[in-house]
């Protein structure tokens, strides 16, 4: 604040300073499920869940395992909260592309045969059934 007050120019940014801590306590699911479109709240959810599907199958060494749990049982609460099924959340999106093989079960990404990992999110690639 002090800034604002002694350079005036540095109060074009005032607004960023009063309200740059105003989310700090807030969970970044519950601020998306008020601001996103259901849509890209429901991708939101779809990598949470992934990521934390994945931390819990990996060697632990840190001992985080006891996070994933109640990060798990916190999002699976958000669920219930928003009426938002979980199978809903799992399955594969619509083929866009006819000549799609695949696609990343994150992005959403499709992509053609001979292609196994995601470019953008480095992930195995979920073949078209
Ligand atoms: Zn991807």
């Amino acid at each position: 604040m002090l800034s604002v007050i002694l350079m005036p120019v540095a109060a074009i940014h005032v607004l960023s300073y009063l309200t740059r801590d105003i989310y700090a306590n807030f969970d970044p699911l519950a601020i998306g499920r008020v601001l996103l479109p259901r849509n890209d709240f429901q991708g939101l959810l779809r990598k949470e869940l992934f990521y934390i599907d994945q931390a819990k199958t990996q060697h632990d060494p840190c001992g985080w395992s006891e996070f994933w749990e109640l990060r798990q049982k916190s999002v699976m609460g958000l669920l219930a909260k928003t009426k938002i099924d979980l199978s809903e959340l799992r399955l594969p999106p619509d083929k866009r592309d006819r000549s799609a093989a695949a696609c990343c079960p994150l992005c959403y990404a499709e992509y053609r045969s001979g292609f196994n990992r995601c470019s953008d999110c480095s992930i195995n690639l979920k073949p078209y059934e």
